[in-house]
């Protein structure tokens, strides 16, 4: 039997490889790799796909360094706090503490992936308590779930700070039919190649309603140029999307929309096959998952990935260890002592294969070795 891998970024090239390869070959004939023409036409076509007039979507290098504009953009200063959660990848704090800002890490929902609000609060109050300023709220839409941005939102004004949400792995995701790009006054997402919407390389972008903020992003990722490039009026980043990675974007963003689609149904067959034998993952009523990850939870996830592994069938731990226990990032400080439900996530989840061209018959074989174990446990 053939294996079956966690993702398989090659099978979509069946599709539109050819679209993709003729892109390229296109930018070569070219010649204009730093800020060609496809870069605009690619930001436009972005902003279009979130479909709000309001938003402006500026292309960069990837994304984290779309959160380091983001912040910068933003204002963050040397000492802020900026509150997110610990339950997440790296980027997201790195990028607070990159510019000196001081991440401070809070919980997920109870039976969620996601920030708590109320979790969010605390963590105020206890950096407030420590003389911090709190600058702002980083949400994460992890595994492809957008965050609770209803009620973050309201925490966010009542701290008086604002709200980024890191949409890397949620680009394609919706609540109520409103997507993301447009869920938060600025939004960040990558490109990279693992991602639902990845490119042949490094790739990220902001997206934002504040037309200020818009034109900060524009300078700062040209080395904060002013009216042309040899006019710096602050210092910036080198931190553009390559013409290259735009050109190979724009046919992958006409096949957005059919892939989430197909993941859904993937997703689908999964929790039908799996619900009554390990945790599978909750979508809100009105949320439409880009399903970057189909992730459960399980009492007996090692033995599940050591099965899955012996079956030729890939499977990752995301992620092994939370923010708050990590050595570069013990030292900030968290919303309460222990991050319980952060702390007991960890040990239990387990992504399985999740890429939109994978069969009926192959995410079958993924929940009958899911279940031989599980099954067998109980
Ligand atoms: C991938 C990812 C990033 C960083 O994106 P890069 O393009 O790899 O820099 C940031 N936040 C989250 C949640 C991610 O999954």
């Amino acid at each position: 039997m053939s294996d079956i891998p966690l993702n398989n970024i090659h099978a979509q090239r069946d599709v539109i490889g050819d679209e993709i390869d003729e892109a390229i070959a296109r930018v070569i004939a070219h010649g204009r790799y730093i800020m060609g023409p496809e870069v605009a036409e690619f930001e436009a076509a972005m902003a279009a796909q979130v479909g709000d007039d309001n938003v402006q979507a500026i292309a960069c290098a990837n994304g984290t360094d779309a959160l380091v504009l983001a912040y910068h953009a933003l204002g963050l200063q040397p000492g802020d706090a900026v509150i997110c959660p610990s339950f997440t990848f790296v980027a997201t704090a790195e990028a607070v503490a990159a510019l000196g800002g001081v991440p401070v890490f809070a919980d997920v929902e109870d039976g969620g992936y996601n920030l708590s609000a109320a979790s969010v609060r605390r963590a105020a109050k206890m950096a407030t308590a420590r003389g911090m300023t709190v600058r702002g709220i980083c949400a994460v839409d992890l595994f492809g779930l957008p965050a609770s941005y209803g009620s973050l939102q309201e925490v966010a004004s009542e701290l008086g700070c604002w709200l980024v949400a890191d949409a890397a792995q949620s680009f394609g995701a919706s609540v109520d039919g409103q997507r993301v790009g447009s869920l938060a006054s600025v939004t960040t997402t990558s490109f990279f190649p693992a991602k639902p919407l990845g490119c042949y390389g490094d790739g990220g972008m902001v997206f934002t309603t504040d037309g200020a903020i818009a034109d900060r992003l524009r300078s700062l990722r040209i080395h904060g140029k002013g009216s042309d490039k040899y006019d710096n009026v602050e210092v910036g980043y080198n931190s553009r999307l390559d013409t290259l990675q735009a050109a190979v974007l724009l046919p992958k963003l006409r096949q957005l929309e059919e892939e989430v689609a197909a993941r859904q149904r993937i997703a689908e067959r999964y929790s039908a096959g799996l619900a009554d034998a390990v945790t599978a993952p909750l979508v809100p009523a009105g949320y439409r998952s880009a399903w970057a990850q189909y992730t459960i939870v399980t009492e007996v996830r090692d033995e599940v990935q050591s099965a899955l592994t012996a079956a030729g069938i890939g499977s990752a731990i995301y992620y092994p260890k939370p923010l708050h226990q990590q050595t570069g990032y013990s030292h900030f400080d968290s919303a309460d002592s222990e991050l319980d439900r952060t702390e007991w996530l960890t040990p239990r989840v387990l992504s399985l294969p999740m890429f939109p061209y994978l069969e009926d018959s192959e995410i079958d074989r993924v929940v009958e070795t899911v279940r031989s174990v599980v099954d067998a446990s109980t």
